[in-house]
């Protein structure tokens, strides 16, 4: 009974829609999470743009959406403001009127994560939470075992191949003898405050500057019903301080002081981002990497929710394919769906990585300040030199 086509370890954006496009095109699939509740601890600002939900098929429902976004400001380190507002760029395509659309969404994670999974599951696959994955091995038929703990139950289940979409603290290239270790330089350490009593107005709003944000940025996100996500992301190779130190020296000290003066914090959340080039192999014997776990991220925005659905959904239809086509699982006929994410997004992603080393190693700090806002400013404008991800 318990034989799968494929189980997929992690059940965040790319799991989920991992395991949607194989379900869909008709493979087993069993999708695990440790988690009992989906997306919590929120660990996520949650932005994410229209596009990239609508490239993975995922509909903006309101049950995740919490806030609609229509534009980016971008700041430098005293203030001075870069506004690419599409409401006033493009008035005929983007804002809240008929016809118009929003730029990308601000959502909820919990309730994200488990639309995806539920989606997953309307499709066929079969999830199961409170179930951690603690180790697999290869078979000499050519299938595998994966191990798992369900509750407290020690439970085994054979695939042809196990996707590893457990996020940036991956465990499972690990198992398979995959490079996948993060240099403390390209992690960022990000924390945020769920604040209520500070204005927004549509748009995400970016800050830069080593006096905020050493390695990183900080943020103003909207998040619905009056609440904002005041946040940060550091380098701390960059710095002497932690991201506590950072957020509360942005909200006491920063041009927004005065913005943010009445601001009561009702939530805290935190966690790290890889602001790393994708893994060079993502695959192994009976075993593909993909979102986070692969290092899927955008590493000039930090963002990976788009990077997470679209590695997701190239996974998903590949393996479809590849089981049916009866093909061994080893590392040399997986190779082809690394081939295939490296064409759709990853050579992109490459670059960004490139762009962002050039910026963060430039020694003269004030420099540095001048090129990263130059880079954001730009990155958000309708006619951005870089690819967006
Ligand atoms: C503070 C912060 C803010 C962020 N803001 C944004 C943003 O605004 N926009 C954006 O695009 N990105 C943002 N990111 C990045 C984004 O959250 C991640 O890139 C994205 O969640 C990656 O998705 P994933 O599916 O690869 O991994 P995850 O979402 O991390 O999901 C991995 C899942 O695997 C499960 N898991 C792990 N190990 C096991 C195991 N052994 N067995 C079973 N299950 C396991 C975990 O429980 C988890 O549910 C932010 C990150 C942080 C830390």
């Amino acid at each position: 009974m318990n034989e799968y086509d494929i189980v997929v370890i992690g059940s965040g954006p790319a799991g989920a829609v991992t395991a949607f496009f194989a379900a869909k095109n008709g493979l087993k699939v069993l999708l695990v999470d440790k988690k009992q509740e989906l997306g919590a601890p929120i660990q996520c600002s949650g932005a994410v743009s229209h596009n990239a939900l609508e490239q993975a098929g995922v509909d903006a429902s309101a049950e995740f959406v919490q806030e609609a976004i229509y534009g980016f400001a971008i700041y430098n380190t005293a203030g001075q403001k870069k506004l690419v507002d599409y409401r006033e760029l493009k008035p005929g395509e983007y804002g809240a009127g008929a016809g118009c659309k929003p730029l990308g969404y601000v959502v909820d994670r919990r309730r994200f994560d488990r639309y995806l999974a539920t989606q997953a599951e309307r499709a066929g696959a079969t999830l199961w939470l409170k179930t951690e994955a603690v180790s697999y091995r290869v078979l000499d038929n050519g299938s595998c075992e994966v191990d798992l703990k369900k509750f407290n139950e020690a439970v085994t289940v054979k695939a042809k191949v196990v996707v590893g979409a457990d996020g940036v603290q991956s465990q499972v290239g690990k198992w398979a003898g995959v490079k996948t270790h993060i240099k403390l330089s390209e992690l960022a350490s990000c924390l945020q405050f769920v604040v209520d009593g500070v204005e927004t107005n549509g748009l995400l709003e970016i800050i830069t500057g080593h006096e905020w944000a050493p390695g990183g940025y900080a943020w103003v996100f909207p998040k619905g019903h009056g609440y904002a996500e005041i946040g940060l992301g550091i380098t701390t190779t960059m710095c002497n301080h932690t991201a506590q130190f950072y957020l509360d020296h942005f909200l006491k000290h920063s041009f927004f002081k005065e913005r943010f003066k009445n601001c009561r914090i009702l939530e805290i959340q935190g966690g790290g981002v890889p602001l790393t080039a994708p893994l060079k192999t993502q695959y192994a014997d009976n075993l593909i990497l993909t979102g986070d776990a692969a290092r899927h991220v955008n590493s000039i925005t930090g963002g990976g929710i788009h990077t997470a659905l679209t590695g997701g959904k190239i996974t998903g239809e590949f393996l479809a394919a590849f089981i049916k086509s009866g093909k061994p699982a080893n590392k040399e006929n997986l190779k082809a769906c690394q081939d295939e994410w490296l064409k759709v997004l990853g050579n992109n992603m490459w670059k960004l990585y490139r762009e962002k080393r050039t910026i963060f190693e430039i020694p003269d700090i004030a420099k540095r300040d001048e090129q990263l806002y130059k880079v954001m400013s730009s990155y958000f404008s309708p006619d951005s030199e870089y690819k967006k991800i």
